[in-house]
């Protein structure tokens, strides 16, 4: 039986895993890509990440990261979970290649992914124009025009963040008033070179277009299309929070989240069951603050472990 189990070889579960290596945890890491990272693997240049005084490219800093957790010791098994059962004190995990696996503690580390729209245009022009990172990508379309899709906290958050650097910034909404915070809102709408379009939605990402690049949106009260030129659209229509798994078992917010109350320290409603980076409900989403949950969570597991008798 193993001290630890991280589920989810993103920044959280790398940086878990590193901690637990260095606490001497005998501790499996099990991420079901071939290669961990998670959404590191899909951002092309970080910027904001400490420690590079240049870009550094995701997949690099995410081959970097598992490097080095398993230099300390760190098993990592690469390998889809299929089924766990957390109601023991023994958490139990079966994978798919029929593997199973039990350990005294467990991290949850699966993360989000970005709610995609499904329009044309968007998959190919991921990471070329199209981004779910306003924090990391505003920079590259300094003096640009962008629009930023949807209406809620982090559309508006994002959006405003946006205008920081663009020209202009459209905010598409697909009704006549936002989801946001009021204080949010008002920040919005005072924004000078933000444009809200109200109950529009988009229907295309033209960016082959020989005349330059476009956006193409429909109104759903004056059902007219009409061609907005733009260098990059920003898409804020909400996460999906990887918890299929744990539905039943753990704790969710309404919104699929891992509940966790303020102060808890990356538990879960779980003793011994802790959860740490994007798949908690909290207000900020980064590399930088996924790996520090990630410390968190091994240095509250290696407690649990010297407290408990499991
Ligand atoms: P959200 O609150 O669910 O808002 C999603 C927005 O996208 C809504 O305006 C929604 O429109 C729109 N949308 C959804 N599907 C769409 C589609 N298919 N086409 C067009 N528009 C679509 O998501 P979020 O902003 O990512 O926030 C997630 C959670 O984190 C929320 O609970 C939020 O309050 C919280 N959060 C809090 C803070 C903060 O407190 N500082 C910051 C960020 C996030 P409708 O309005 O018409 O539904």
């Amino acid at each position: 039986m193993h001290d630890l189990i991280i589920i989810g070889g993103g920044p959280a579960g790398i940086t878990a895993g590193l901690y637990a290596a260095r606490y001497k945890l005998d501790t499996v890491l099990i991420e079901k890509a071939a290669f961990a990272g998670g959404q590191l693997l899909k951002t092309s240049l970080i910027e904001n990440f400490p420690g590079f005084d240049e870009p550094v490219n995701g997949y690099e800093l995410a081959i970097k990261m598992e490097k080095q957790a398993v230099r300390f010791g760190l098993e990592v098994k690469k390998e889809t979970v299929k089924k766990i059962e957390l109601s023991e004190k023994v958490k139990k995990v079966k994978t798919e290649n029929g593997n199973d696996y039990e350990a005294k503690t467990l991290i949850i580390a699966t993360g989000s992914d970005p709610r995609m729209l499904g329009v044309p245009g968007e998959k190919e022009f991921y990471g070329r124009g199209v981004s779910y990172c306003g924090t990391c990508d505003a920079p590259f379309f300094k003096d640009k025009i962008t629009a930023v899709i949807g209406g809620g906290n982090t559309a508006a958050e994002e959006a405003l963040h946006i205008a920081k650097y663009c020209s202009k910034v459209y905010v598409i909404h697909r009704r006549d008033e936002l989801r946001a915070d009021k204080v949010l809102q008002e920040k919005v709408l005072a924004e000078k070179n933000i444009e809200i379009v109200w109950d529009t939605i988009l229907k295309k990402i033209d960016f082959n277009n020989p005349e330059g690049r476009r956006i193409i949106v429909f109104n759903k009260k004056t059902n007219k299309e009409k061609k907005i030129k733009v260098d990059g659209v920003f898409i804020f229509i909400g996460l999906n929070p990887n918890t299929a798994l744990f539905k039943g078992q753990v704790d969710l917010t309404e919104d699929g989240f891992i509940a966790q109350k303020p102060g808890e320290m990356m538990k879960t409603n779980i003793p011994g069951v802790f959860a740490a980076g994007d798949v908690r409900d909290k207000d900020l989403r980064q590399i930088v603050n996924a790996a520090g949950d990630g410390a968190t969570a091994a240095f509250e597991a290696n407690k649990y472990l010297a407290e408990h008798n499991v």
